[in-house]
């Protein structure tokens, strides 16, 4: 599918945007599961003030979507429509600590974040260390780790979070309290419309070296239950109350089922795999097919973690 190119009307009604915009950009390349059509106009700003002057001139009815490292994401095969937006570590990645608070831009790398944290003795952030996203998915997603068989090492976005700054659709750039983060498990109920470009976290003073042996922690438990190299997009399905989705969807006898070039992980299965030639709608029609299992065998019904942006080919 090849979208009517909107760059020209954009960079007109917009005089002096630093960033890059391309019309009909590949996304596939940009996310885990390496799936997906493109974006009809894809926005890459070269900093706050170029993301706040993008919105304030972008005619209201563009949709605009936004993507971190898209490891939480299908992109469907027809594309997205209006514009996506993909904040670049140039302008949005850096991690620097000051006393016991770490500033992070929204595309830094949760595994940077962690690291900034060591190496300025902070602890706290270890969690981060194993969530392949970055800090602006993080807060849209309250990304963590909560099984409570290891305190130490588990976390969830919402424990370290002081404040974030955003860009609302209108271009005015907005400052967020944690009360104005709503977060829930594995989501924040912030208005959608919001691009977060930062956040300030707070770490425990403790011994870099204790941090760091803790990090390692977190990656060999990694290593050891989780496809860490696969084309993955990691938990498929929340956690119903009361219940894990890995253990319904094993007990939906669901555990190795395939769909075209998708299969559900032998080895955790809550995980999809494409398996090299998949499409996006083979992964969500087999995400689908588990859904239906599932409920016929439990009567619960999944929720989806995974964001589906795009249309359909
Ligand atoms: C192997 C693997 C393991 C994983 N393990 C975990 C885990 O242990 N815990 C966990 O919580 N998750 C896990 N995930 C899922 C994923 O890494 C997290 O949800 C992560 O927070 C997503 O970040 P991202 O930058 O990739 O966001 P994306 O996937 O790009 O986007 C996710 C959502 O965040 C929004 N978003 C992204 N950036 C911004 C921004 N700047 N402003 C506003 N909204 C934004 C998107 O629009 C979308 O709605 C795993 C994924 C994989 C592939």
């Amino acid at each position: 599918m090849t979208f009517a190119d909107l760059t020209a009307d954009i960079r007109a009604s917009a005089p002096g945007l630093r960033g890059r915009l391309e019309a009909n950009a590949p996304l596939a390349p940009f996310t885990w599961f390496r799936v997906g059509g493109p974006a009809q106009c894809l926005f890459t700003p070269a900093d706050e003030a170029d993301l706040a002057h993008f919105l304030t001139h972008l005619a209201p009815e563009i949709p605009v979507t936004v993507i971190g490292a898209a490891s939480n994401m299908i992109v469907r095969d027809g594309g997205a429509p209006g514009v996506v937006i993909r904040l670049s570590p140039k302008g949005f990645g850096e991690a620097s600590a000051t006393g016991d608070l770490i500033v992070a831009g929204a595309a830094c790398p949760d595994k940077m974040l962690a690291n900034a944290a060591a190496a300025a003795g902070l602890a706290g952030l270890e969690f981060f260390y194993g969530i392949p996203g970055t800090v602006g998915g993080a807060l849209r997603m309250n990304a963590g780790t909560r099984s409570n068989t290891n305190p130490e090492i588990e976390g969830e976005t919402r424990d370290r979070f002081v404040s974030a700054r955003a860009a609302a659709r209108d271009g005015s750039i907005v400052t967020l309290s944690p009360q104005d983060m709503k977060f829930e498990y594995r989501r924040s109920g912030a208005p959608g419309d919001l691009i977060f470009t930062q956040a300030t976290f707070r770490g425990v003073p403790d011994d870099e070296a204790a941090i760091r042996a803790r990090m390692a922690q977190v990656q060999a438990h990694r290593e050891r239950d989780q496809e860490t190299r696969a084309k993955t997009g990691g938990s498929t399905f929340k956690n119903p109350p009361g219940h894990s989705a890995w253990r319904l969807i094993d007990a939906a006898g669901c555990r190795g089922l395939r769909h075209g070039g998708a299969q559900v992980s032998e080895k955790h299965c809550n995980f999809l795999l494409n398996l090299g030639e998949a499409t996006a709608a083979d992964i969500e029609a087999l995400g689908e097919e588990v859904r239906d299992r599932v409920r016929a065998q439990s009567g619960v019904t999944l929720e989806w973690e995974i964001k589906r942006i795009g249309v359909a080919r």
